[in-house]
């Protein structure tokens, strides 16, 4: 097993200063849109289905609000499983289904964009981010500069991970 450290400040509370929200799909590296490697304390990671916060709402606010993270990053991925689960819509497991109404009821107001996988990807990192600037809280907090959204886009269909910058605090990039 390989050897990890932690220093007596990190044993006793963690301050990361970004927070990752993050497709659960095993293809999809974790740290990908940063240069470090793992280093404990470093970065509050949130995995599940299609990157949304709002399955996962209560670690994204925990990030923001108690250990309030400097950056939050969305990112999405090519060939997403729940995008695509979302385009077919017959899931019939309940609890998915369940997961799934929820972005699409939260992030896409109950109707699905005319997109492909891809570009349903693309446009649900935006629409994360539209629904976290919603909350007057974080939209404060965002324009006093304590706290930047970022949306990526990873890209593995050509081979090798491709990362870009999509969203900067709601602003289309
Ligand atoms: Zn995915």
């Amino acid at each position: 097993m390989r050897e990890i450290s932690y220093s007596p400040e990190l044993i006793a509370g963690q301050q990361p200063r970004i927070a990752v929200v993050i497709c659960s799909d095993s293809r999809v590296c974790e740290y990908c849109e940063t240069d470090f490697e793992f280093h404990p304390g470093e970065i509050f990671v949130v995995r599940n289905a299609g990157n949304s916060v709002v399955t996962c709402e209560g670690s994204v606010r925990y990030a923001i609000f108690h250990l309030h993270v400097k950056e939050l990053h969305i990112i999405g991925h090519s060939d997403c499983g729940m995008m695509k689960a979302l385009l077919a819509g017959n899931e019939s497991d309940e609890t998915i289904k369940k997961e799934m109404d929820k972005i699409l009821n939260k992030i896409f107001d109950g109707k699905l964009p005319n997109k492909d996988v891809d570009e349903l990807v693309i446009e649900n990192v935006h629409r994360q981010i539209e629904y976290l600037l919603k909350d007057e809280k974080i939209r404060k907090l965002v324009e006093k500069g304590e706290l930047v959204i970022k949306g990526f886009y990873y890209n593995f269909r050509n081979g090798k991970a491709e990362i870009s910058v999509i969203n900067i605090n709601g602003k289309k990039l």
